[in-house]
């Protein structure tokens, strides 16, 4: 159960920060466009197999207040973090590169994936977007594609950090035989398979207009990429197809690693 990311889905009553919101370019105009438009696309399809999975009497358990899942590692591509960081005033701005560097010192230090995974979700923490007074996304319009697709068909002690850990052979046994018998899932996990398919269009559109627009797909960490989305010098960089400059300009602000920064043509 700590394999893959889960999210939660709920919209938060919390007001944005005040603050000024990054300045668009043209060429991000394009980006965040048709990263919005995928998104909404992704809502009204995943909100039609929803009412039919509910009509076939399955069950979705993420819902208002529940952020089990906002501790776990995000991927992202450059596309949706520059959706995000225009959102953020700048306390969170700040919030998010604190979290950045965060992730970077662990992925530095983890010796494997599981470890990576684990600390995380248990001393990294909580990502700096959740708002823990309500249990709620601040920036749920922006959040991206990954908080969006994930949806848990069983109750959230399930996507809880050391849940599968704790469990004793019995109990992963009969976990694995009710998430065998629970419609929707891979029969493996218990989350929501066709709701995670559904999102790869999203990803297809990001990665395109990376290309088209810039030459180069960045992917990476959602914090460090939201962090970065915002620093001019990575940005003008990316803007001219430029990977390497790109690469130097997170190292200077310590937040180059190969595990969490990749550039593709
Ligand atoms: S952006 Fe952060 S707070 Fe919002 S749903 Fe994703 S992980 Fe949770």
């Amino acid at each position: 159960m700590t394999r893959r990311p889960a999210r939660r889905f709920t919209p938060s009553p919390a007001p944005r920060e005040a603050g000024p919101p990054a300045p668009a370019r043209p060429a991000d105009d394009v980006v965040g466009r048709t990263v919005q438009d995928a998104y909404r696309r992704y809502a009204r399809q995943a909100g039609n197999w929803l009412t039919g999975y509910a009509a076939r009497g399955g069950q979705v358990y993420c819902g208002a207040g529940c952020f089990a899942c906002c501790n776990m590692p995000i991927r992202v591509s450059l596309a949706e973090a520059l959706v995000t960081v225009r959102a953020l005033g700048a306390a969170q701005r700040a919030a998010v590169q604190a979290h950045a560097r965060r992730v970077v010192e662990n992925a530095r230090t983890a010796r494997n994936d599981e470890e990576y995974v684990q600390r995380h979700r248990t001393e990294v923490g909580y990502c700096p977007l959740l708002d823990r007074a309500t249990g709620s996304c601040s920036q749920y319009d922006v959040r991206p594609t990954r908080c969006r697709d994930t949806f848990s068909a069983l109750p959230a002690v399930y996507c809880e950090a050391g849940t599968w850990e704790a469990m004793n052979r019995r109990e992963r046994e009969e976990y694995r035989r009710t998430v065998a018998r629970t419609p929707g899932t891979d029969g493996e996990l218990h989350f929501i398979a066709p709701l995670e398919h559904l999102s790869e269009p999203v990803w297809v559109a990001a990665a395109r207009v990376m290309r088209q627009t810039w030459g180069v797909e960045v992917w990476g960490d959602f914090w460090v990429l939201t962090t970065l989305a915002a620093d001019p010098a990575f940005m003008q960089a990316v803007e001219a197809g430029q990977g390497r400059a790109a690469w130097q300009a997170a190292a200077r602000r310590g937040l180059a690693h190969r595990a969490l920064l990749e550039f593709g043509a």
